[in-house]
């Protein structure tokens, strides 16, 4: 008797405890985006092996180093930029002519440090033109196409660079192969950098570039050490979750946009950690076992990468990384010292894993590059107190015009949105109060690609 009214007030607690977790994951999830059947088939289309063929390809090339040979025909940066052009070349024969491929070569002065003498450099660029005209967006997926040894100036040793950064440039590559067949409205741009391990020379030059030729550029994506799951080191093994790092405060934030930030108390909305959590909601909508990792700051501690001088020229730009990266693979010789195996391998790489971070990256490219313009002049109406949240804003200028718009909307300590409202017209007022939520609108076509979404300004 006793033992029995035990058990039921232990199947109670058990009940209430399910029922609290059941309540709190609902209040904690995330809004997934719809899918767009286009892009599921794209995705589809990614594959592990030519993944791994293409990394093969990079590490034969036995160093890529930005100091090492241009002239031999097998070995060397040079060699590996010819082949990532060619590659190009090939699959802008799908593309009906609306790939163009390019070698951006640029010159690097001597810089004390770790470019000794001037030094040639290029950046290997494939670029889909948008399909649309009147639509002068551009969005870049990059990586960096150079490698190293332990000696940052050893342009000869073997310097494999299987995962840092053939990975990312198979991500580059995978992708130009797959979307070159299909229409964007939006511009799309596969680059290959070099000179990023002698102090991102390749990514300053194009974003400097984009900056002085007053490109439209809306997302920068970039992937640095994407393909491996497992760290040696704490042996922990992870293949279903990646990191996207995003500056919180802009690079080039002025004091009049700090005062805005003050006052919205967005230092968790800038525009690259906007984009960030809209790869998380793309990606984890289209890709099955993988969860994006928001991480809330530029980078790494001690490491760069190349979204960095897109950030310093006021873009939005991120960096995907794998969870668990393992040091004795990265930066370093290959040998064997006491039984542990040195160096940037491909036998220490997960193609499988490679291939999801490649859809996630190709399913934001693709959502963002078929949506239409962002809406303008996104405002929430501060004229009265209320419990309510007005908000107006304007269909975008120019590009498709959209279906409608979605209001997003989260709790201020939320890091991901958590609601969404469809709306037709382009004003609401939304039943939850302005001063307990964040809120955002995006544009979204009929088969729910959807623009980035803009922050609303105060207005009365
Ligand atoms: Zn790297």
């Amino acid at each position: 008797m006793h033992k029995n009214t035990l058990s039921k007030r232990l199947l109670t607690l058990l009940l209430l405890l399910l029922a609290f977790t059941a309540t709190t994951t609902a209040t904690l999830a995330q809004v997934n985006d719809n899918q767009d059947e286009e892009i599921t088939k794209m995705v589809s289309e990614i594959s592990a092996q030519n993944l791994r063929a293409l990394v093969e390809k990079m590490v034969s090339f036995e160093t890529r180093h930005t100091l090492s040979t241009t002239t031999d025909k097998k070995r060397g940066i040079g060699a590996a930029r010819e082949w990532v052009m060619s590659e190009f070349e090939k699959y802008a024969k799908a593309s009906g002519g609306r790939l163009t491929v390019e070698m951006d070569r640029f010159v690097i002065k001597a810089d004390g440090r770790r470019v000794p003498q001037d030094t040639e450099m290029a950046n290997v660029m494939a670029t889909l033109k948008g399909s649309d005209p009147n639509d002068n967006r551009v969005i870049i997926v990059g990586a960096h196409l150079d490698s190293r040894a332990t000696d940052v100036m050893d342009a000869k040793s073997k310097a494999p660079g299987a995962n840092d950064d053939a990975s990312g440039v198979a991500i580059v590559m995978e992708m130009a192969r797959i979307m070159a067949s299909r229409q964007f409205p939006a511009t799309l741009v596969f680059v290959a950098f070099q000179g990023e391990e002698q102090g991102l020379y390749g990514s300053r030059h194009l974003a400097e570039r984009a900056k002085q030729e007053g490109w439209n550029l809306v997302a920068m994506l970039n992937n640095d050490i994407v393909g491996n799951s497992y760290s040696g080191e704490t042996g922990l093994h992870d293949n279903t979750r990646v990191r996207v790092f995003s500056e919180g405060t802009p690079a080039n934030e002025t004091e009049e946009m700090a005062r805005l930030r003050r006052t919205l108390g967005s230092e968790n909305d800038s525009p690259s950690r906007t984009l960030a959590r809209y790869m998380k909601m793309t990606g984890e909508a289209y890709i099955d076992q993988i969860e994006v990792v928001l991480g809330y700051r530029a980078d790494r501690f001690l490491r760069g990468g190349d979204h960095t001088p897109f950030n310093q020229q006021g873009f939005a730009a991120v960096r995907m990384s794998e969870m668990n990266e393992d040091f004795d693979h990265q930066h370093q010789n290959v040998r064997v010292e006491n039984g542990t195996q040195y160096g940037d391998l491909i036998e220490f790489m997960d193609f499988e894993y490679l291939r999801k971070n490649t859809a996630v990256n190709l399913a934001t490219m693709a959502s963002l590059g078929r949506a239409p313009y962002a809406p303008e002049a996104v405002s929430v109406i501060t004229a009265n107190l209320t419990n309510k949240t007005d908000l107006t804003w304007q269909a975008p200028a120019k590009g498709k015009k959209p279906a409608g718009y979605y209001v997003l909307m989260r709790e201020t300590s939320s890091p991901v949105w958590q609601k969404k409202f469809f709306v037709k017209d382009t004003k609401t007022t939304i039943g939850y109060s302005k001063d307990n939520y964040f809120f955002a609108v995006q544009a979204v076509d009929a088969a729910g690609n959807a623009s980035l979404p803009v922050i609303p300004v105060p207005a009365r």
